[in-house]
């Protein structure tokens, strides 16, 4: 063999070699063939959304079960083992899960990690009454924003797994459908409660884009997040207002805690005015595994219900 001939099969030999270690790599950043993806979601509401999307290709753990508070929530030894031995994470970010996000960003270095709420344009995010700048992170409740989740989703299932992008497609359609259909009931349902009386008063500010895509003017007695306590004051200005504007009902939420809402009802009852207790609505936390109220369709439709019931 000339010199010339020794030199270019060693070349081809190398380019053989590092075309085969690329291939390992790209193996170790996607899914093997018969591997289900591994998914570690924060709130059981986007694990209902990687459940409708992933379907049998993926196996999605919460992090957060029902009756849980994001706001304040830590993560325990189990969930940072969930967290790490998961192929890809999705949390809602905009603060909402306040005590996870650096944990969030370090283990953004090591695999994808999805922020459904950041992929929201900013204008069409609401904000913060009380602190300006500072994003509302409630986005479940105006579906159409919520759809924008449903797409980030499918596309981080895909960018992981893209030999089975159909099928993450076809099942988010299915999802986009289900939820469009959702909204078009709703829309139907507020509208047996007259427009004066659309005035939903919760123990905290979980829905100003239900209220903003419903209709309804929104007060909550704690501010956006449940780590302040509610105080005096604001039980007294909720009664001021819900006497000035005559509302008769108060809803509690199953992940906060129903005392601030019987101190409004006993104190507007001490000044004449009697407020029904409008019953417990899903707000930050959705109902029991298995349940209707378990999903996010079940927990918005229930949330209607009884705000319809109530306020009609
Ligand atoms: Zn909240």
């Amino acid at each position: 063999m000339k010199r010339s001939a020794i030199f270019l099969s060693t070349v081809i030999t190398s380019i053989g070699l590092l075309v085969a270690c690329n291939d390992e790599e790209t193996e170790t950043a996607t899914i093997e063939d018969g591997d289900v993806v591994q998914v570690t979601t924060t709130t059981s509401q986007i694990h209902d959304i990687v459940e409708n999307v992933g379907g049998e290709r993926v196996e999605s753990t919460p992090l957060m079960g029902p009756g849980v508070d994001p706001h304040v929530y830590q993560a325990s030894q189990g969930d940072i083992q969930l967290l790490n031995e998961a192929d890809i994470l999705f949390y809602n970010g905009l603060n909402l899960e306040a005590n996870m996000v650096d944990m969030m960003d370090d283990l953004g270095t090591e695999k994808p990690v999805y922020a459904l709420g950041e992929s929201i344009p900013d204008t069409e995010l609401k904000e913060d009454e009380e602190e300006a700048g500072k994003p509302d992170p409630h986005i479940w409740f105006d579906i159409d924003l919520w759809s924008h989740a449903v797409e980030e989703v499918r596309d981080g299932l895909i960018a992981l797994d893209p030999d089975h992008e159909s099928e993450y497609t076809e099942n988010a359609d299915e999802y986009l459908d289900e939820l469009a259909e959702l909204q078009e009931w709703a829309n139907q349902e507020v509208e047996k409660v007259d427009e004066e009386s659309r005035v939903l008063v919760t123990a905290h500010d979980a829905f100003q884009y239900f209220g903003d895509t419903m209709g309804f003017e929104v007060l909550g007695l704690q501010g956006l997040s449940t780590d302040a306590e509610y105080g005096l004051n604001d039980v007294q200005q909720i009664i001021d207002v819900m006497i000035e504007q005559d509302v008769g009902a108060i809803f509690a939420e199953t992940s906060v805690s129903d005392s601030s809402v019987q101190a409004v009802i006993e104190g507007a009852g001490q000044r004449g005015h009697e407020v029904e207790h409008g019953g417990e609505l899903y707000s930050d936390a959705m109902g029991e595994p298995g349940t209707e109220e378990g999903t996010y369709i079940g927990m918005y439709r229930s949330n209607v219900n009884q705000i319809v019931d109530a306020l009609q």
